[in-house]
């Protein structure tokens, strides 16, 4: 074959366009069957056939294994391999990076020479249109990870943006929560101060009631009627109390009069303050509390405890059934029992029968009536108290049973005797100024001064109680704290400055430690709570002011519950 025809051959090789048919050509002119043109893939190093010629794959098989390797190395190699199904003679002319496979037929080493010579100049051309496909491969496969980073991209754009949309949501859930929790305290604390509010409007008019009542039993007016609206009165006045109490305990401003304290002398208080009821429903009660038993304690409320488990105890009985009252000692404390033979309490309700407004179920005449504070207020004090409280039902028979846990202290207890349950205060005499806003109670409480033996004066406001008391000269003056316009502490300023010796009284609804610290600061010598004990009063202006030499009972009893 001349060299020239050779060179057009390789020329034609060269364009991926022309490959086929100047392959079938060069085999032919060669005296081929056919032919493979192989390049060197520069990442694997194995010879693979160029893209676009008549034959994109080889036969696998040893023999051609061996042929391929062989034909790596420059020069010419002969090998028999499987064709098309024959063991067919191939001659491969290999250069660097190249082999031109010519299968079957008869190519003479002189032509095979020939054409090793000329065929590095395809053997670039092929080389560098492989590196180009490589190229233009990577860049496919740049652009398709271009593409997939961009969707990718994407994906994480819209997915961070649903998470931004979440999240802002999320955000004004938080925020309408925080209003929604924000509105609930509001309301909480908005009906708080409406019970303290209730508690004290409601307290105001039984003073007058509470007054008038024993005034009438001082002048010996008294008749079943009137215990009937004494009973209902103090019924009243402790549900009122209780009222009090709950705002009291909700705000945190329940405190404590803390000192040691004798048990049995809390016991009996508490036994006397419900005889009534006790004595009316005709249980027999058993009392069984050991003397010098002392526990760190506020004598009137532990009072207040073991009133309200009495009560509870009768409330939630049959009349005629009976009630005890039991403390011992226990360890490093005190336990105290009030047992009944009543309804028990249902297993079910144990857990919550201490929380505010917990009632069992009860008939729809709802005969024991109730608000469902007596127990909350039970505990808390009790907790207060350093102690604990449970209640259970009787496992003996009918009937619940509540036992009160308190720390014991070895201190002595003070004597603080309690209210004497009758009283002989003195006559007296001397000129009180008394200011009140409340119309009924003022005129109430004056009516039982003067039956005293007092002058009393009267005033509804601070500037008319300064006008009266300019002129009057009061020995000791009776004020209520809310007056309209000018208070009660600064009526008290205004007093002391024209009277030196003046002895100022706050009469107020406001009864907590700290009210009766404000009043002492205000320059008051007492303090008493409405519907006031008007025993203690009498005796409070009786001590300052009174002669003690003619006796007269003012009052045969105090209201139970006041003070
Ligand atoms: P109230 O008696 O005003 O309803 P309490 O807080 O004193 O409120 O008592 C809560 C509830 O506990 C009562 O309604 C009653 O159902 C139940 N309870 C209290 N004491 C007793 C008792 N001794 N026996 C049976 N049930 C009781």
């Amino acid at each position: 074959m001349l060299l020239p025809d050779v060179i057009a051959c390789l020329t034609a090789l060269s364009d991926p366009g022309q490959r086929p048919g100047a392959e079938r050509a060069l085999a032919r002119a060669l005296g081929a069957d056919d032919m493979v043109l192989l390049v060197v893939d520069p990442e694997i190093g194995a010879l693979l056939p160029v893209p676009d010629g008549r034959h994109s794959t080889l036969p696998g098989g040893p023999q051609w294994r061996s042929l391929l390797d062989r034909s790596k190395a420059t020069g010419l190699h002969r090998e028999f391999v499987p064709w098309q199904g024959m063991a067919t003679r191939v001659v491969a002319c290999s250069v660097r990076g190249m082999s031109a496979l010519f299968i079957g037929g008869d190519v003479s080493d002189a032509d095979a020479t020939v054409l090793l010579g000329v065929l590095p100049l395809l053997g670039a051309t092929l080389s560098a249109q492989h590196q180009a496909a490589i190229a233009r491969g990577e860049l496919a496969a740049a652009k398709y990870e271009l593409t997939q980073s961009s969707a990718l991209m994407r994906a994480l754009d819209h997915t961070r943006r649903e998470m931004d949309e979440a999240l802002r949501k999320l955000d004004t859930q938080a925020r309408t929560l925080e209003a929604t929790s924000r509105r609930a305290q509001e309301a909480a604390r908005a009906k708080d101060e409406f019970v303290a509010m209730l508690g004290h409007e409601l307290r105001n008019p039984l003073a007058p009631i509470f007054t008038v009542l024993q005034l009438l039993r001082q002048r010996g007016e008294w008749s079943a009627e009137h215990d009937i609206m004494y009973r209902q009165a103090e019924h009243m006045l402790r549900l009122v109390d209780d009222l009090l109490d709950v705002a009291r305990i909700a705000s945190g401003k329940l405190t404590l009069q803390l000192e040691p304290a004798a048990l049995d002398t809390v016991a009996t208080r508490a036994v006397e303050s419900v005889a009534p009821l006790i004595e009316q429903r005709g249980h027999p009660l058993h009392l069984d509390v050991p003397a010098r038993l002392s526990v760190l304690g506020d004598t009137r409320r532990l009072v207040q405890v073991l009133t309200n488990l009495l009560v509870n105890a009768s409330k939630y009985s049959d009349p005629g059934t009976p009630i005890a009252l039991v403390a011992r000692r226990s360890d490093d404390g005190v336990e105290i029992e009030v047992l009944d033979r009543g309804i028990g309490i249902d297993p079910k309700k144990l857990g919550t029968i201490f929380d505010l407004f917990e009632q069992q179920k009860r008939g729809i005449d709802r005969a024991e009536g109730g608000l469902g504070l007596g127990l909350a207020i039970v505990r808390n004090v009790v907790h207060l108290h350093g102690g604990s409280v449970r209640a259970e039902s009787r496992k003996d028979g009918p009937g619940s049973r509540f036992v009160v846990w308190l720390p014991l202290v070895e201190a002595e207890p003070s004597h603080d005797s309690p209210m004497p349950l009758t009283a002989v205060p003195r006559a007296a005499h001397g000129r009180i100024l008394l200011v009140d806003d409340n119309v009924d109670a003022a005129t109430t409480l004056a009516m039982v001064l003067e039956s005293a033996g007092y002058d009393v004066r009267i005033a509804h406001d601070g500037p008319t109680a300064a006008d009266i008391a300019r002129q009057f000269d009061p020995a000791a003056a009776i004020l209520d704290i809310g007056l309209p316009g000018m208070d009660g502490y600064e009526l008290a300023g205004v007093l002391r400055r024209s009277s030196e010796s003046i002895h100022l009284i706050a009469l107020t609804g406001y009864g907590q430690p700290t009210d009766r610290r404000k009043a002492m600061r205000a320059g008051f010598a007492a303090h008493f709570v409405k519907p006031v004990d008007l025993e203690a009063l009498c005796l409070e202006l009786n001590g300052r002011l009174g002669r003690t030499s003619e006796a007269k009972s003012v009052v045969d009893a105090p209201p139970a519950g006041a003070g």
